[in-house]
């Protein structure tokens, strides 16, 4: 259930509604709006009575929340959320450029992508340190070695770190090296790995699992949420579908469709999500008409030689001419590229 407050309601009368509620054992989640401040509740089993909060000092009205999420929901909070990572909004008007290789393979190969990227407007350099391989006998990242490249990389050039977290026992260390941490497509559904993302205070990047409906999606949102971080992004990358000449089938439905159900940003990943380079393009141009808040691109000076995802990887010129592209498109869509 939703409390709306008075948009006059005084701390005290929202301490005294968020103090009732954890008194019956449910837990409290302020959702600061422009025009309202509501408290949602989680931890109830079964539906909560309206008449417990409905006449309390600063109450205006109940909600009842029928979905199985319901603080990423829009029923809960309206407006756009902009999730604030490494000093940079996603979720404003301006289209957040997230670009880097797959992996990062050696300090020089960070260096030389992150120079270019933020030479061409990108604000993020992504770079994976921790891969969740398909095969365990392919290049599994360079571990901390590689997440101490990423930061110097990302520092001397002015950029900010987004990197995986593969797992709970390297997310703290994943964590300090990072402004935002990505959960991968293959851990969407690790729950255990998304509550502690939800006990962090970081903001976190969930990518949508490979064969997950946006419904699954978003309750794997609610895990980070319903454990009090409301920092979230959400990362459509293609999904497992029947066709076989692409690597996944990016779904671009869910850009708009998730926009509607949710107040979080979303970012698309055009890369993951065909697998090949030469659709990368123009599935970038189309989520950014399709809505997207952000673009996650896999960029290497050399992609015959990467360690992961090579056949994916723009190389710098394409990346150059990505970005020259999307500066001419998104006036249309009242956006901007840095
Ligand atoms: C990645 O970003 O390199 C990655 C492994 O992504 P996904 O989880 O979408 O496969
Ligand atoms: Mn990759």
């Amino acid at each position: 259930m939703l409390i709306v407050m008075d948009k006059n309601a005084t701390d005290e009368q929202i301490e005294v509604v968020e103090e009732k509620v954890r008194s019956l054992g449910w837990t409290p989640h302020e959702i600061p709006g422009s025009i309202r401040i509501a408290i949602g509740i989680t931890g109830n089993r079964g539906a909560v009575d309206q008449t417990l909060f409905a006449n309390m000092p600063g109450v205006v009205e109940c909600i009842p929340v029928s979905k199985p999420y319901k603080l990423v929901s829009r029923d809960v909070k309206p407006e756009d959320t902009i999730v604030r990572a490494g000093g940079i909004d996603i979720g404003d008007n301006r289209l957040v450029m997230m670009a880097g290789p797959c992996s990062v393979e050696s300090r020089s190969q960070i260096m030389e992508v992150a120079e270019f990227v933020k030479s061409h407007g990108a604000q993020f350099l992504r770079g994976g340190a921790y891969k969740p391989r398909t095969s365990p006998y392919s290049f599994q990242g360079l571990k901390e070695e590689g997440l101490k490249y990423l930061r110097e990389a990302a520092e001397k050039f002015g950029l900010a770190v987004v990197t995986e977290v593969k797992d709970t026992e390297t997310l703290p260390l994943v964590s300090d090296y990072s402004d935002l941490l990505q959960i991968g497509a293959r851990n969407m559904h690790n729950f255990s790995l998304l509550e502690a993302a939800g006990r962090i205070k970081k903001p976190i990047m969930l990518k949508r699992g490979i064969a997950a409906t946006v419904e699954e999606w978003l309750m794997a949102a609610e895990y980070i949420a319903s454990q009090g971080n409301y920092d979230i992004i959400l990362c459509e990358r293609g999904i497992r579908t029947f066709e076989t000449y692409t690597r996944n089938t990016l779904d671009l439905n869910a850009v708009p469709l998730v926009k509607h159900l949710s107040h979080l940003p979303v970012v698309v990943d055009p890369s993951h999500g065909t697998g090949s380079w030469e659709l990368v393009v123009p599935m970038a141009l189309a989520a950014v008409a399709a809505g997207a808040d952000g673009l996650l691109v896999e960029v290497h000076p050399h992609p015959e030689k990467a360690l992961s995802d090579g056949k994916q990887s723009l190389r710098p010129e394409k990346f150059a001419e990505l970005t020259q592209k999307l500066q001419q498109i998104l006036p249309a869509f009242n956006k901007r590229y840095n």
